[in-house]
Order: structure tokens, then C-alpha cells, then sequence
């Protein structure tokens, strides 16, 4: 079953210049990601990957063409029906963007804060949470006492507190040295395989695609320019 799927998606930006003209960001893409598949979008820098990325999670309107996540189109919904859509996609960054005055288990509690969960439930879910990334003893640490790998495990599940279907990770292991990249991508090869969710991985690193996606875009000036799987595509001759 499809699970995000896009038609003829464009994104321009208004000329830099006024003799300029408009950038192209998204120049007519067309994907379908299946549910409980780890997808990869990879690409050069300026390829457009973080701009699908903010449209996928409807954080930015389309110019033209339709996304799809679980069967709504977003591109015609109202603010207020979004809010539900972005909630059942997790993100995770590759700066973490964790909140630094908050500890380990502030973070991971502040999405359910804000969706209203009840004390002691969401009590029992930053334990289960914290458990599932192996940081069960850092709760009450805070950003800055931990390494890169560990706050990123903080954001995976900040990202999975409220249980979405599609984990979106944005440059994830950009900032983590190849050991703890490794560690990161087995954490989300468990967050595919025993929590069934699908993954969309962003990255410019082949290797990340290699070792983690099923399927695979190549990306480059805006559009899909291979796709397939991810075997098929990187023993092309
Ligand atoms: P990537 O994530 O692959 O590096 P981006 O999606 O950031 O690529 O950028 C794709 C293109 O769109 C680039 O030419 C970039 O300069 C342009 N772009 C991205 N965001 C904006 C914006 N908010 N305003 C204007 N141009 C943008
Ligand atoms: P069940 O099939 O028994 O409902 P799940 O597959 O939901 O079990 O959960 C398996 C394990 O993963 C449990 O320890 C559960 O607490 C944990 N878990 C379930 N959903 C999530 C999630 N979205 N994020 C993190 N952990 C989760």
C-alpha cells in the first residue's frame, strides 16, 4: 500500500533578483513511498531535498501538483486538518534541534504535552520510549551532557512519542562520526521493523542509503532522475 505518494510536485521561490527568475526548487516530481519501506532521497546540496522534505510534512504550500499521505491530498487542506496530518510524521533533524533547557525526558515529554496526553500516561510513554533508544538512564540528563549519537536517539523519540506512521529524517547522521552513524542506523532499522514505521531518508551520503533504504530517488536540480531500488540503482554500470 502507498503511503506518500506525489504527482507532478513544483515548488518555485520568487527571483532573488528582479532580473532573475524564479527558482525552480521542485521541478516536477512524481514518487509513491509503500508503506513499511525505507525510502532515500538522496542528492547533491541545492538538489531540493529539504524543500520535498517541507513539503511532504505540508510545513510549505506546493506551487502545483498533489501530495498524498495516507490517501488525503494535504495540498487542499486547511490549517487546522494539517495539524493533524504533520502529527502522524515524526522528523528528525541533523542539528537534533533538541530544547537545550529541557532534560532528556522534557523533550521526549514535550510533544505529548502539547497533544493533551494525561500525566501519568505520558509518564509511562517516555519510559517505554526512553527503554526502546537505550537511554533509560539519561533521563534526567540534558542535551549538552550527551554525545551526538545519544542526542540523536533523544530526537528519534521525541520524533516517535506520539506514534506516527512515517518517520522523515532530515540529514540524520550528517553531524555523526561513521561509528556512531552506524549506531543511529540500526536504531532506525528497529524503528522500521519493530514499530512497522515507514522511514524517508534525506541525505547527500550514499553509504546511509546503502546500508538503510530498500528503495531510492536521485535527486538533482529539483527532480527525480533515478528511481528503483536501492541495489538496482547503485550497480548501474
Ligand atoms: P537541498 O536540501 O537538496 O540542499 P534545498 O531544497 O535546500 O536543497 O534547495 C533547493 C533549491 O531551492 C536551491 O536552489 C535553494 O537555493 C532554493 N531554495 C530553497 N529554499 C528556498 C527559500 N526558502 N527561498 C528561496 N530559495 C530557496
Ligand atoms: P504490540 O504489537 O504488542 O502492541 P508494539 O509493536 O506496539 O507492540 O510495540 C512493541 C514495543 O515497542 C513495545 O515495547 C512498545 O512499548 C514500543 N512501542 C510501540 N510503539 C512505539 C512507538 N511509536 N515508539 C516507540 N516505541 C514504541
Amino acid at each position: 500500500m502507498t503511503i506518500v505518494s506525489l504527482r507532478d510536485v513544483r515548488k518555485s521561490y520568487p527571483a532573488p533578483r528582479r532580473s532573475a527568475d524564479p527558482v525552480a526548487a521542485i521541478d516536477g516530481v512524481d514518487l509513491d513511498v509503500d508503506e513499511g519501506d525505507i525510502f532515500g532521497i538522496i542528492g547533491y546540496s541545492g538538489a531540493g531535498k529539504s524543500t520535498l522534505v517541507r513539503l511532504i510534512n505540508a510545513l510549505e504550500p506546493v506551487t502545483s501538483g498533489s501530495i498524498t499521505v495516507h490517501g488525503t491530498d494535504i495540498t487542499t487542506l486547511s490549517e487546522k486538518d494539517l495539524r493533524g496530518v504533520r502529527s502522524g510524521i515524526g522528523m528528525i533533524f541533523q542539528q537534533f534541534n533538541l530544547f537545550n533547557a529541557k532534560t532528556v525526558r522534557g523533550n521526549i515529554d514535550y510533544p505529548l504535552l502539547v497533544a493533551g496526553v494525561a500525566k501519568a500516561e505520558r509518564a509511562t510513554r517516555v519510559a517505554e520510549l526512553l527503554d526502546f533508544v537505550g537511554l533509560s538512564d539519561k533521563g534526567d540528563n540534558y542535551p549538552d551532557q550527551l554525545s551526538g549519537g545519544q542526542k540523536q536517539r533523544v530526537g528519534i523519540a521525541r520524533a516517535l512519542a506520539t506514534s506516527p506512521r512515517i518517520l522523515l529524517a532530515d540529514e540524520a547522521t550528517s553531524a555523526l562520526d561513521p561509528e556512531t552513524t552506524q549506531d543511529v542506523l540500526g536504531l532506525l532499522r528497529r524503528v522500521n521493523r519493530e514499530l512497522g514505521i515507514t522511514i524517508i531518508v534525506i541525505t547527500h551520503e550514499m553509504e546511509v542509503i546503502q546500508s538503510l533504504a530498500t528503495r531510492v530517488a536521485v535527486m538533482e536540480k529539483g527532480r527525480v532522475v533515478e528511481l528503483g531500488d536501492t541495489f538496482d540503482v547503485f550497480s548501474e554500470p
